[in-house]
Parts: C-alpha cells; structure tokens; sequence
C-alpha cells in the first residue's frame, strides 16, 4: 500500500492492479460524480483536440497501428490521494483521476504523460511488472517529454541553468512515480533510474527533441505530420 502523497501535483501510477470502477448511488454524491466526470470528458475532449503534445502522440500511436478512442481507452474515474492519473497497461486504459484533476493545463499534462507510457507500450513489448528498468525508462520518458518539468520554477533556473534543472526534475519526478507503484527502496530506485537516464532521456520518440513548452511541442507536432510529404516528394 503506498503511503499518502505529501508532494503538491504529485503521482502518476501504472497500476499494479486497478480495482474495478466503484458503482454509486443515486443521490446528492451520485449527482457531484456525474458533474466532475462530465467535465472531465469535456477537458479531455479539449486536450486530445488542442494540445499539440497529445496531438502527436495520438497521430504517432495511430500510424504504429495503435489507434486510441477516446471512449474505449480513457475511463474518467475517482482516484486516492493525490493521483492525477495512470496507465492500467492490462486494459490499455489511462485513468483520468477526474477528482484532483480541475484545470485544463493539468489535465493536458496528464493526457500528455499517460499518452507516453501508452505510446511506449504500444510500440515495444514493456514488461512493467517484472522489469523495473522499463518501468524507469517509460518514466524518464514521460516526465521529460510531457512538460512535467516545464519551468514553473524560476528561481532553480537560476541556480542551476536550464538543462541541468530539467535533467534533474525528470531524474526526481521519475525517481517519485516508481517509488509511488512499486514496493522497493529510494536507493535501489535512484540506482535503476541511474542506469537506464541517460539512453532513456536521449529518446524523444515521437517527438523528435525536447518539447521544453508549447511553441516547441507545436514545432514538433507540424514537423511530425509533414514527414510524410517530405517523403512523398523525394
Ligand atoms: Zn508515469
């Protein structure tokens, strides 16, 4: 069981094994439940249409022959703690924590780091359960691709330049999403993420390089639907 999350906007899981969606009676609770997930339906609606980071991945996910449907793939659901959401890669469903996921921004984030665990389990055969090391690597991925560690802090820019802040926000928020699904030490956990960062942290699949913000996600997203052209005129 892990323990409660102190850390603010903290907690992204692969599931280790999602309990099925809980039924709720009619009545005033019922009607607040109906209200959250109808909004989250909607900010995900406006994600998967609007953001340029779930935009690419969607397309990408499509032409590796995994395309996703909104309805079949995504489950809008009550979630502990702090949990934003997850990937449940025995459903190939991301969870939407639609009680602690309340602005647009966060639920693109969200949709965006979910995505990339999807979008890796879609294009190799991950075992998150037994091997720790694509767990970290999917984790790394996600957190240095999704604009997790997109400069909210100004101040640890200054302190230490802005691809050292970056490489070791994604080092700790990695390091934080394996520690909260999986019942092992910081140690051990740092030592994994150790030995899979730097190969893991070079990968930007689908993106081509670091989207470090929206222009840049827009870029790579244009750049990636026009690959086909570019090939087609040669
Ligand atoms: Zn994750």
């Amino acid at each position: 069981q892990p323990s409660p999350k102190q850390e603010e906007d903290y907690g992204y899981d692969l599931f280790p094994e999602r309990n099925a969606p809980k039924k709720y009676k009619k009545g005033s609770i019922g009607e607040s439940l109906f209200t959250f997930s109808h909004k989250c339906q909607v900010m995900l609606q406006f994600a998967m249409e609007t953001s340029p980071y779930a935009k690419l991945l969607l397309s990408a996910m499509k032409s590796s022959g995994c395309k996703v449907f909104k309805d079949r793939h995504f489950s809008c659901e009550d979630c502990d703690g702090t949990v934003s959401g997850g990937f449940d890669a025995a459903s190939s469903q991301i969870v939407l924590c639609q009680n602690n996921i309340h602005q647009q921004a966060h639920m693109n984030r969200v949709v965006t780091h979910e995505l990339i665990h999807a979008f890796d389990h879609c294009r190799a055969h991950v075992d998150w359960f037994s091997n720790l090391r694509h767990l970290a690597c999917s984790e790394i991925r996600a957190a240095n691709l999704s604009g997790d560690c997109a400069f909210q802090n100004e101040a640890a820019r200054f302190n230490f330049g802005l691809e050292k802040h970056h490489q070791e926000c994604v080092r700790g928020r990695a390091l934080r999403s394996i520690l909260a699904v999986r019942n092992i030490g910081r140690e051990e956990a740092a030592k994994i993420v150790d030995e899979v960062f730097d190969t893991c942290f070079n990968d930007h699949a689908p993106f081509g390089r670091i989207p470090h913000g929206k222009k840049d996600a827009k870029f790579a997203c244009r750049d990636y639907e026009n690959r086909d052209r570019y090939y087609a005129n040669i």
